[in-house]
């Protein structure tokens, strides 16, 4: 039985000491002739008998923000039992104890270790995965408790992922899951996700600090369960999921030239409105450029200057152009529509509908969620800083046919992509409610 918890360790250069525990070190050896951390150990990237616990170089995600250690050799399995760690295996002193550097910790409940050890046996890969936005003086001393921790269950192999930064793999981004499918995937191992499962304590209930361990479960398919339900068997309770969710969108109708508006002759100045990630872009890609339009394009030419050349260069040379930018304000836009007029060709204007929160999903999707067929055929795509998506808002001015427009057309967002493009479109992404 498991009875404590509170265990004062500290490292030093020659290993773990122990201050002062009642706890599990010894109750571990009482399954077992030999005490177990002196085992002998496969070869392999896990852990060895003087370094039981290791973190594993380099760390994962394109800027080495992830984290990855192993306890001893944990093999791949097709059932994994994944867990949150703070406020699930271990008590969340950044809440209860607010000592973020310290490496005293508990189990969250006695029961923990010795339901991980039933898990384990029962034929479950153990893996841990947690977000730690903790300054880098602050991950050493988190990177050592877990360490310490492991020393705690000396027999139990596992494998951890610690998200350090806001990007794609912090939850409920699903980045830290698709790291454990491929690591999987090398040794020959699919997960089965129906016998799956992930427990966290950020769960949506009345007194949770967040919904992002149950949004981290159902981005990546898995049965999820709160530490209360997995550990003591507790019913499950009411809990809601704050935050922008695509379900909340209206289905909306993708566009179509209609009989009395064709593409084609004569040359034409057709304006784009609209916040960043709804779109626009491929939206010129699919409609206009097959037809030869030339794309004027801030983002690609840099300057507002070098765009006003290029639509009067276009003009100059009998073509038709799309001005490919966010075009929020009346003057803004007045820039083309004289153009336009000195060339007494018609300026159309679309303006592409979506909130400031489909805009910023659609960034985030794009920046660290797209899946990983797509990575591999497609450039990366930089974040989009919050500030110019909020700022598009604040300064947008809706377009009219007084400004010199011949028409107005609204544009509704519709997402285009395969099934799996879609499936990771779906997935809760706000990251720290944002
Ligand atoms: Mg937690």
């Amino acid at each position: 039985m498991y009875t404590t918890t509170r265990v004062a360790l500290t490292i030093t250069a020659g290993g773990v000491v122990l201050v002062g525990s009642e706890v599990s070190l010894t109750d571990w050896t009482t399954h077992s002739s030999v005490f177990p951390i002196f085992e002998k150990r496969a070869a392999g990237e896990g852990g060895t008998e003087d370094q039981p616990f290791r973190w594993l170089i380099p760390s994962l995600s394109p800027t080495r923000s992830c984290l990855h250690g192993v306890h001893l050799t944990p093999t791949a399995s097709s059932r994994v039992a994944a867990f949150d760690l703070d406020g699930t295996i271990i008590k969340d002193e950044r809440r209860v104890m607010k000592k973020v550097n310290e490496v005293e910790w508990e189990w969250w409940k006695a029961v923990v270790p010795q339901k991980l050890k039933e898990v384990h046996n029962s034929g479950y890969s153990i893996v841990l995965i947690s977000n730690q936005n903790l300054k880098p003086a602050g991950l050493v001393g988190w990177k050592k408790k877990i360490s310490i921790i492991a020393a705690a269950i000396p027999e139990l192999p596992f494998r951890i992922f610690a998200a350090t930064a806001k990007d794609g793999h912090r939850k409920p981004m699903p980045g830290m899951w698709f790291e454990l499918e491929r690591i999987f995937a090398e040794d020959g191992i699919t997960i089965d996700k129906s016998t799956s499962y992930y427990v966290g304590d950020a769960a949506g209930r009345s007194d949770d600090f967040a919904s992002t361990d149950r949004k981290f479960a159902i981005n990546v398919g898995v049965q999820f369960y709160t530490p209360e339900e997995y550990f003591l068997e507790i019913p499950p309770a009411p809990y809601t999921l704050p935050g922008f969710h695509v379900s909340t969108l209206e289905k909306g109708k993708s566009w179509s030239p209609s009989s009395t508006y064709t593409l084609y002759q004569p040359p034409k100045v057709v304006l784009f409105v609209g916040p960043p990630c709804l779109g626009k872009s491929t939206f010129y890609r699919t409609h206009f450029a097959p037809a030869g339009y030339v794309h004027v394009n801030q983002d690609t030419l840099g300057s507002r200057l070098k765009c006003v050349k290029a639509a009067e260069e276009a003009l100059v040379a009998g073509k038709s152009c799309v001005i490919d930018n966010t075009n929020r304000d009346v003057q803004t836009r007045k820039y083309y529509l004289d153009i336009a007029k000195r060339f007494q060709v018609p300026a159309r204007c679309f303006v592409f509908q979506g909130s400031t929160e489909l805009s910023w999903h659609n960034n985030l999707y794009r920046a660290y969620a797209r899946p990983a067929s797509v990575i591999a055929r497609e450039p990366a795509r930089a974040l989009v800083p919050y500030a110019a998506i909020v700022g598009f808002a604040d300064a947008y001015k809706a377009p009219s046919v007084k400004e010199g427009f011949t028409k107005v057309l609204d544009i509704p967002w519709v997402f285009e992509g395969s099934e799996e493009e879609r499936r990771h479109w779906n997935m809760w992404l706000q990251i720290d409610g944002k």
